[in-house]
């Protein structure tokens, strides 16, 4: 009897070293093979994928949505405000994929108007093909609606109902979803002295070029401008290289 005791214990605790391997097995594995971006998508956000097939690489996502509930908690009384110029039902959730300053694949996410979302996605499905470098494309809910700690890390957003950079109780066209900025390091806000962001310094010299600029004529600038966008590259009062803009007619 004692020695059966002792034999079934032994397979026990064979079994459980047995499955202690294999579920280090199975964590390795899944390690070496993630889940596919369109699965951790559709696990974490529920949100509904409209992928292009006809695309070559079957790893890319484009698509619009209307805001989802959960959307709509990340963002009131966040980047979204009671005083707010648009209505929550007029803006678009965009997830684009983009090419990170890590040459890999990303996928970001950003609110837009709902009258640009299709030209949004056109725009930066352009960049993607172009290999354009975007170092993040993140919601501005993420940085507590905070455009410095955003721009300080380099982040690229379009809607956040905040006033005009300088300009105190005039809504910017953010606050519409109408303007986007893309990478703020590189593209610096340049107002006299004034440069937003700090680490903008290094790029004031738009001759020598490096990754994620952008500069008069490159793909970045004829993909916004040849959809009649503004860029702030070209006003004359400041510069704003990371800011495009469109107007719409909001009726
Ligand atoms: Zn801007």
């Amino acid at each position: 009897m004692a020695k059966n005791r002792k034999c079934i214990k032994s397979i026990l605790a064979l079994l459980v070293i047995l499955l202690v391997v294999l579920i280090i097995l199975r964590k390795m594995d899944m390690y070496k093979n993630p889940q596919s971006v369109k699965d951790l998508l559709t696990t974490e956000d529920e949100t509904i994928i409209s992928d292009n097939a006809d695309e070559p690489d079957a790893m890319s996502v484009f698509m619009c949505s209307s805001l989802s509930e959960k959307n709509i908690d990340r963002i009131v009384g966040v980047s979204w405000q009671e005083n707010t110029p648009v209505k929550l039902e007029e803006l678009s959730y965009v997830n684009v994929t983009y090419w990170g300053f890590d040459d890999t694949e990303h996928i970001g996410e950003m609110i837009v108007h709902e009258k640009l979302a299709q030209e949004v996605i056109d725009i930066f499905k352009e960049l993607y093909e172009a290999k354009f470098p975007i170092e993040k494309i993140k919601l501005i809910d993420e940085y507590d609606a905070d455009d410095n700690l955003s721009m300080a890390d380099n982040n690229s957003y379009a809607f956040c109902s905040r006033e005009v950079t300088g300009k105190k109780g005039k809504f910017s066209n953010h606050s519409y979803g109408i303007a986007i900025d893309i990478n703020p390091v590189q593209n610096p806000y340049v107002k006299g002295d004034i440069v937003l962001p700090e680490e903008g310094n290094n790029y004031l010299n738009r001759e020598d070029i490096r990754k994620g600029m952008i500069i008069k004529g490159d793909m970045c600038y004829n993909a916004f401008k040849s959809r009649g966008w503004t860029w702030g590259g070209e006003w004359k009062s400041l510069k704003d290289y990371q800011h495009f803009e469109k107007e719409i007619d909001f009726k």
